[in-house]
């Protein structure tokens, strides 16, 4: 059985149908990229996977568990977490506290305070400093730490990577083989689609709210995927 199991599902804004007739799965412990163009639809249906857009139809199965309908406390305490794009750390808490807010309803797992620093040595050194003296990847681990913090089942990454230096990048994406090492599959919503097909084994490629491709992401065809993208 998949560990995210989403099929049918329709997402509105008002008027405006967002997504379309959308299916999708990720297996335990597996880790999928989603890929499309700006406004393709990605960061909408993560939001939906969370219980965080009211408008949406079909089912979204976790774990063996319906949570088309339920409410976003619920749904992370089953172990299914988003780290949002923008980070969203909280500005006037240090980075510890950032990182302890995320063990708020934690699931019983083995994410401390203490793994979170071995993963990303540089929070530890500057724990006791507010968000906004960060750099921007420093941040984006501090907020892949929080949601460690709750011993997530599935993570859901929206564009960490974004407007960060390839260095950090790089880092990044390597503390991954660490995060799925604990047993944590993850969804990676990524610009660069050579990085998202490197670090997953399946991609599932959006064009205007419908998924044009799902295939794995080892011999993928450029051109597929160039199809897949832009629909031409
Ligand atoms: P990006 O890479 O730009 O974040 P995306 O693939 O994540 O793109 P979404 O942000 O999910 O795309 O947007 C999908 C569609 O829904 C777009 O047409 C967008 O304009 C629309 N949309 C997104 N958020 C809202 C909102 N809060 N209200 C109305 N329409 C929205």
């Amino acid at each position: 059985m998949a560990l995210l199991d989403v099929s049918g599902l329709q997402i509105f804004y008002g008027d405006l149908q967002a997504v379309f007739d959308m299916n999708f799965t990720v297996g335990n412990g597996e880790a999928v990229a989603l890929v499309g163009a700006n406004g393709a639809g990605k960061s909408t249906f993560l939001k939906a996977l969370v219980g965080l857009n009211e408008q949406r139809s079909g089912a979204i199965q976790f774990d063996g568990v319906d949570i088309s309908s339920m409410p976003a406390e619920q749904v992370s305490r089953l172990g299914l977490i988003m780290v949002p794009e923008g980070r969203l750390l909280f500005d006037s808490l240090t980075i510890e506290e950032n990182l302890l807010m995320g063990s708020v309803n934690r699931r019983t797992g083995s994410w401390t305070l203490r793994r979170v620093f071995d993963l990303f040595p540089i929070l530890a050194e500057r724990r006791r400093m507010y968000p906004g003296q960060l750099s921007g990847g420093q941040q984006q681990m501090a907020a892949i730490g929080r949601a460690l913090m709750s011993n997530p089942r599935l993570l859901l990454c929206d564009e960490i990577s974004l407007g960060l230096a390839p260095v950090v990048v790089g880092q990044i994406y390597q503390s991954f083989a660490d995060i799925r090492r604990e047993g944590t599959a993850v969804v990676i919503v990524e610009q660069d689609v050579k990085r998202a097909l490197a670090t997953t084994e399946r991609i599932y490629c959006l064009l205007k709210g419908r998924v044009s491709l799902t295939a794995p992401a080892q011999g993928l065809l450029p051109e597929q995927l160039t199809h897949a993208y832009f629909g031409n």
